[in-house]
């Protein structure tokens, strides 16, 4: 029997952030993604999507309100708790994609699995790992190390050990941000792929106006600015 599924999987209310130094604040009154939403983040640079998507993932914590994933209150729970759990139920695409210069490309995908009790490497995994480097094109790099391969290539790395466990939720900082056309879509394909087949959810930035199309819904990060007339 499947568990019964929540209609929402992530859910950020009465947020408000701002970070120790600087004086960018953000204020996130309600945002509410549906279980399996491709949902596509929108908004000038320097408006705060990679500090969105950090405060869903865990990362960051708000000031004030709450983020709720799949019932759980995110920043309720201590630094470790909140580390295991996103390693374990996120797959977070970074921006700067976060590889370890000295692990090959292979530990790098691998690499989740060794930081956390949570995820358990079997032969099964590693299997995938190679399956899912193959899909994404970079089977044949897995000995090699992230400064021996392409800025394209590298995010594909990037994304690889993002899908590896199977995050029931996917966040993408401009996963596509540096790939040719046709890779670009062939990788946002996979990524759609998997939300599918993983009964995943993907909330992703993207500033390809022309990717728009292919999600459920846009998000313009224009609307959590504060400073705005309209939110205190
Ligand atoms: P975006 O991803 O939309 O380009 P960011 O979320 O990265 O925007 O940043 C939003 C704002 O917060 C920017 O003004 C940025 O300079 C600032 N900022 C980002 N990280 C930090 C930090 N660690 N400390 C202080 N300010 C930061
Ligand atoms: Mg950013």
């Amino acid at each position: 029997m499947e568990e019964t599924e929540r209609p929402e999987i992530l859910q950020l209310t009465d947020i408000k952030f701002s970070y120790r130094s600087g004086d960018f604040h953000l204020n996130i009154p309600n945002l509410t993604v549906l279980t399996g939403e491709k949902v596509a983040v929108i908004g000038p640079s320097g408006s705060g999507k990679t500090t969105l998507l950090s405060l869903a993932a865990g990362i960051l914590t708000p000031k004030k309100g709450n983020v709720t994933i799949d019932g759980q209150v995110i920043n309720a729970k201590g630094d470790k708790s909140r580390r295991d759990y996103r390693i374990s139920n996120i797959g977070f695409i970074f921006q700067d994609f976060g590889l370890i210069d000295y692990l090959d490309i292979r530990d790098n995908i691998l690499h989740p699995y060794r930081i956390t009790k949570a995820l358990k490497l079997d032969a099964e995994v590693k299997d995938r790992a190679r399956l899912l480097a193959d899909q994404i094109g970079i089977g044949n790099k897995l000995r090699r190390h992230p400064a021996d391969l392409s800025h394209g290539e590298r995010q594909r790395v990037a994304i690889c050990r993002a899908l590896l466990h199977k995050p029931k939720l996917i966040l993408a900082d401009e996963a596509t941000g540096n790939l040719d056309p046709d890779n670009k879509i062939h990788i946002l394909d996979l990524l759609f792929q998997t939300v599918q087949e993983q009964k995943a959810t993907i909330l992703a930035v993207t500033h390809d106006q022309e990717l728009l199309t292919h999600f459920d819904r846009v998000i313009n990060f224009r609307d959590f600015l504060s400073g705005g007339q309209d939110e205190k």
